[in-house]
């Protein structure tokens, strides 16, 4: 529901996490005005009850009020996407993209196979993304199952058909994109950020991305094989330059809204000299 908007409006956090014998299954989270709390609400518990790979046992949603004051208005990162042959090339393509943002190409490879082998405890997917010093590869987050997990982020109403509009005349209307977008744009805006590397944990959805604060948000059309069920985020910083605590507490605790479109690129092919 689009209502009129003002620095003064009410704004509401909204957290979903879905999980079945303690794994991981879904979680989702919004920034909405007050009108739309229970609509949201009640749209991430129909996406928690109906999980692909549920049935959840334990489902949390939350609702937490924002104080207006305190949210920052950005633009989102431009969007490109690479077509690849198969996930093999998807994630060669993703290594090269993380050396290029200033990865090293030793800690890129080791994320890369993190990711394709369970980053959380025992092989578990994790609930929210693992921190990695960019240089050395030193894991920072202190709850590796939990990870740390982005919120507080959104489209500003008056935005979210715009975007919509844009990214379903790219071809890109896709939940899942939009989501990602919007984390990916919280996270290139985190001090100290380096690079993003994401594919999901849903069988059926094998495209993932990197992103980077000087190339934005960088599709890949295959990172895992179909039905595999692992996947993960990493979030590569700066060391010594980032304070973990502050870092921590922008990603999980700033209110972002999103209010203008970075630009939106028609996809093109991998090239292996690009590697
Ligand atoms: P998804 O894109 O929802 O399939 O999520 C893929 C993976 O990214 C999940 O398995 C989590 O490890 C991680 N993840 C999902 N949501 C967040 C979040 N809000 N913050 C950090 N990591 C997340």
């Amino acid at each position: 529901m689009l209502i009129s908007w003002t620095m003064e409006t009410s704004l509401y956090s909204v957290r979903m996490r879905a999980s079945s014998h303690g794994r991981h299954l879904a979680g989702a989270e919004r920034l909405v005005t007050e009108v739309d709390v229970c609509a949201v609400t009640a749209a991430l518990m129909q996406r928690a009850m109906r999980c692909p790979h549920g049935p959840a046992d334990e489902i949390y949603c939350s609702v937490e009020r924002i104080d207006s004051q305190m949210v920052l208005y950005a633009a989102l990162p431009n969007l490109t996407t690479y077509e690849v042959q198969d996930w093999q090339e998807g994630r060669r393509a993703a290594h090269c993209l993380l050396v290029r943002a200033g990865v090293s190409s030793d800690v890129a490879a080791r994320a890369v196979s993190l990711l394709a082998n369970g980053a959380g405890p025992e092989g578990t997917v994790m609930r929210g993304a693992a921190l990695l010093v960019a240089a050395t590869g030193e894991r920072l987050e202190t709850d590796l199952g939990r990870g740390v997990r982005v919120s507080r982020m959104d489209l500003a109403p008056e935005f979210r058909p715009i975007l919509e509009h844009n990214l379903a005349a790219a071809g890109l209307d896709h939940h899942r994109v939009q989501e990602a977008l919007i984390l990916a744009g919280k996270v290139l805006r985190a001090p100290g950020i380096v690079a993003e590397l994401c594919w999901s944990d849903a069988t059926d959805y094998t495209t993932g991305y990197v992103a980077a604060p000087q190339f934005g948000y960088q599709r890949i059309s295959a990172l895992k094989p179909a039905g595999d069920r692992r996947g993960g985020r990493v979030f590569f910083v700066n060391q010594p330059d980032i304070s973990l605590a502050a870092l921590v507490d922008y990603l999980e605790r700033q209110a972002i809204l999103f209010n203008a479109s970075g630009t939106i690129s028609p996809p093109e092919k991998w090239m292996a000299h690009n590697e």
